[in-house]
């Protein structure tokens, strides 16, 4: 267990290194239970500053040998702890130190450093795993050159990896053992180095790069899955072939190699030249991946693919700056997905995912600004706000410079900081040297943390012909930040008239409005719109232009007329969502209050006219019939929610909507039935996606007709899509059908742990009171392990996080059962019990009973004797007060 530095860490107090390292040769003798590590480094002093000692960073490590410059250095002149190696008094000139380490790989159930996965010895060294490993100044400005030489017993480990180009490899004479040597020519910080080892299939391609270099492609893969990685070799070969046109960025070394491994804290990791990935996300055929599966691992190849410019080329300076490389390389990410699939769904799915993670996070205790300025445990801080919001800044410098500044200030970016490590105000700058635009209003999106809201209020003057928009906004208080100043919100706009099309933008001074953005940087401005014949609907914060709450005066008639009119697609599906979203918040009242819900025909018949509506995508159908989940209503409502309540009025409005459209939704189904092969592509996947939620509302009936065509759909399924989406609508209703087919699902799976996964997922986020009890008792199925990160996401964070009902027991139940969890596995993997604890984030926006459930399970986690650093800093801002 890692001792107690002297944290927090702040950015304030950043200082340049005294030493940097040039090259580092390491020598791992890989070994399951004492694996020796001979690391050499070559040293200099950073600048011409006073002699300075000569600190390095460690955790756990057993230092057996050290010399200097080749000659053993005296035990008085050195101290050496498990967590720090310092030199107090080193020669002030270019030196060089050999250090040997002994690890224990098997022993590391963290997942951080090197450890085994398996079989599989593998590492993970970002953000601080490095120093696991070796004594080493491990942080993300010391960029160093790296030579590894792996050995290891042929049998246990024919294959031996590491970053960058092989150069040699052999037998070690008079041994069963041989070696393997790399060498990274490319300058990184430690916390990209990797290495692996074991018995691995490969699947191997080539890519010839926009200036005809030729790469040699690999994914590895335990051995008899390399069928299963057909589809991620060509995500990979298709997010090449974008970064080059998108970006003009070409892959830089002989070989790019991927690393599928089964015991992973993370999704991927993008290690120089050696991308070690959770095997969930590169493992698919159409017999074990969903089509949602098939989507993300497109995007996570892509997303550690990216990150050789954006995060390797280009580091961060410190890990405050975390989103340069993170929020940047999920625009990217984004962007490509947008490329290769539907644009409009793509944007739909991404806000989703922002309001559903990011802006609950910003409503709670964990609030905390892109760019944080300080942190206890740097491991909490790879978050929704980190990530999404990131990526969300990023996209707002697009909306507001225009695509050619936009990539114009790309390209000096990558052309200005190649090979350093830099900051979010040197990648922000290249946007305004190349605009001539003054951005430190704009910096405040990195610095202030709460989700901006915006009034907007639209008048017409039918006699001048002119259209007012009044805007108004505030940004809510959050932890440290109790008042804000106003932020820099680029407002995509667009004025409908009433034949449905759309109306000049002209401003009062006769002036278009460029790309049709506003921009509010004020907490209250006017625009005047001229010229405008006819009374318009406005439809404001196009394609989300900004990761705002927006209220606008908009009618029920305003927001129907909107959705079946609007150009802007996102704001179609928009406004679809807001008249759910209001219908849903009156019933969720209602039925606290013990009357009767609601109905609202208009909305009943907008989704019909959607639903019918042959020239929209089907994906984007299901996307509009798919009404606003629980957590996006309980976000809604803000305060005192009750999850039962909320969960009612939700099953009783998919109830009404499906007995309303029963017959269309029939006549869909049927229609958009496939004969032929599974294929993956986008187009095939929406149809998919309509015709299972179509399935979907009609079993919310719980008609038996309806069930019936659910268990058929499970039992011919030739596709994992298909037999999903049947057992997990079939899993809703507690039927005799539900037990059979969970069954059968079993039986059928058994012996492949990613789609036991699923089975696992889905019984836990069944909302029913009996769930908690399924799930302790699942905690002993022979399927499940406390020690394997996939199998805990999988039963206990799913029921955590997608089952807002069981989960928020009335009785406390739950919190209890995440708490009792959490203490269980925070001694063996800090990392994944933190990530559990903070699925208590949003305690303080529930009702007074199970706000106080809440807080005791919280404070019986911080009363805990020898927490980790990682969980005692959620519990501690959760449970704080502002
Ligand atoms: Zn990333």
């Amino acid at each position: 267990m890692r001792t107690e530095e002297a944290r927090p860490v702040r950015l304030e107090d950043y200082r340049p290194p005294d030493w940097l390292v040039e090259t580092v040769e390491l020598d791992v003798s890989l070994d399951a239970t004492a694996s020796r590590v001979r690391a050499t480094l070559t040293l200099r002093p950073s600048g011409s500053g006073a002699p300075a000692p000569l600190v390095l960073d460690g955790d756990a490590l057993n230092l057996r040998s050290l010399k200097l410059d080749g000659v053993a250095l005296p035990p008085d002149q050195f101290v050496a702890t498990p967590d720090r190696l310092t030199i107090a008094q080193p020669p002030h000139r270019r030196l060089r130190l050999d250090i040997e380490t002994v690890i224990d790989p098997s022993a590391n159930t963290q997942l951080s450093g090197l450890y085994r996965s398996g079989a599989i010895y593998c590492t993970q060294c970002e953000a601080e795993g490095f120093r696991r490993i070796t004594y080493f100044p491990d942080r993300p400005d010391v960029m160093a050159v790296y030579t590894t030489r792996i050995e290891a017993e042929r049998t246990e480990a024919p294959v031996l990896l590491a970053n960058g180009n092989p150069v040699a490899s052999g037998e070690v004479p008079g041994t069963t053992r041989h070696f393997a040597v790399w060498h990274d020519p490319f300058p990184k910080p430690s916390y990209l180095f990797a290495l692996v080892g074991g018995e691995l299939a490969c699947v191997e391609d080539r890519f010839r790069t926009m200036s005809e270099h030729e790469v040699t492609l690999r994914i590895y893969v335990e051995p008899g899955k390399e069928r299963r990685c057909v589809y991620a070799m060509d995500s990979l070969k298709r997010a090449m072939r974008w970064d080059e046109t998108a970006f003009g960025r070409e892959y830089d070394l002989d070989i790019f190699m991927i690393v599928a491994v089964s015991n992973f804290n993370m999704g991927a990791m993008e290690n120089k030249g050696l991308n070690i990935f959770n095997d969930k996300y590169i493992l698919a055929s159409p017999e074990t991946a969903t089509d949602a599966d098939f989507e993300r691992i497109e995007a996570i190849v892509a997303h550690e693919y990216f990150h050789n410019w954006t995060g390797n080329r280009i580091t961060c300076r410190d890990w405050f700056q975390l989103c340069l490389k993170e929020g940047l390389t999920v625009f990217r990410d984004q962007e490509f997905s947008a490329d290769q699939r539907s644009r409009a769904v793509e944007r739909i799915a991404d806000v989703r995912g922002l309001r559903t993670h990011q802006f609950v996070e910003d409503a709670g205790p964990l609030a905390h600004p892109v760019r944080p300025v300080v942190y206890r445990e740097i491991n909490n801080f790879y978050t929704a706000t980190v990530y999404e919001k990131g990526a969300e800044v990023v996209r707002m410098l697009k909306v507001l410079l225009g695509p050619g500044h936009f990539r114009k200030g790309m390209d000096l970016y990558f052309s200005r900081h190649d090979g350093e490590a830099a900051t979010v105000e040197q990648f922000v700058q290249c946007f305004a040297d190349i605009a001539g635009a003054n951005l430190t209003q704009f910096m405040l999106w990195y610095s202030q943390a709460g989700t901006p809201e915006v009034v907007a209020t639209g008048s017409y003057d039918a006699g001048a012909k002119t259209f007012r928009l009044d805007l108004a906004q505030s940004i809510p208080a959050t932890p440290g930040q109790p008042s804000k100043a106003p932020m820099v919100i680029p407002l995509a706009v667009g004025l409908v008239g009433r034949d449905g099309h759309e109306l000049p933008l002209k401003s009062i001074d006769g002036g278009t409005i460029e790309r049709g953005v506003l921009t509010l940087t004020k907490p209250t401005e006017s625009f005047l719109f001229a010229g405008v014949a006819q009374p318009p609907v406005a439809s404001l914060n196009r394609g989300f232009s900004a990761p705002i709450k927006l209220s606008a005066n908009l009618s029920a008639d305003d927001l129907r007329f909107l959705a079946a009119h609007d150009a802007d697609p996102f704001n179609r599906w928009q406004a679809l969502q807001t008249l759910a979203t209001r219908l849903l918040v009156d019933n969720t009242a209602a039925f606290q209050a013990g009357r009767a819900a609601r109905t609202d025909p208009g909305l009943l018949d907008a989704f019909h006219v959607t639903l019918n509506d042959g020239r929209l995508e089907p994906a984007f159908v299901a996307l509009a019939l798919t009404l606003p989940g629980e957590a996006d209503i309980a976000r809604e409502i803000g305060r005192d929610v009750d999850p039962d309540a909320v969960f009612e009025a939700r099953t009783a409005l998919r109830g009404v909507l499906g007995e309303h459209l029963a017959g269309p939704l029939f006549d869909q189904y049927r229609r958009l039935s496939e004969s032929g092969p599974y294929r993956p592509d986008a187009a095939s996947a929406g149809r998919r996606a309509l015709r299972n939620t179509c399935l979907d509302l009609m079993v919310a009936t719980r008609r038996g007709e309806a069930i019936s065509v659910a268990a058929r759909q499970y039992q011919a399924a030739d596709n994992m899509t298909d037999r999903m989406a049947a057992l997990s609508t079939l899993s809703l209703c507690d039927v005799p059908e539900r037990a059979a087919a969970l069954a059968d699902f079993y039986t059928r799976y058994a012996d492949d742990p990613l789609i036991v996964d699923k089975w696992l997922t889905l019984q836990a986020t069944i909302p029913e009171l009996a769930t908690l009890d399924r799930v302790k008792s699942l905690t002993a199925h022979r399927a499940f392990s406390f020690a394997n990160a996939n199998r805990v996401r999988a039963l206990i964070h799913a029921f955590a996080l997608a089952n807002q009902k069981e989960f928020n027991r009335a009785d406390g139940g739950g919190y209890d059962f995440i708490v009792d969890t959490v203490l269980a596995i925070d001694p063996r993997n800090p990392q994944l019990a933190a990530r559990l604890v903070s699925a208590l984030k949003n305690w303080r926006m529930l009702e007074p009973m199970r706000r106080a459930h809440a807080q005791a399970a919280l404070r019986r986690v911080a009363a805990a004797p020898s927490l980790s650093p990682d969980v005692d800093d959620i519990v501690q801002r959760a449970l704080a007060q502002h």
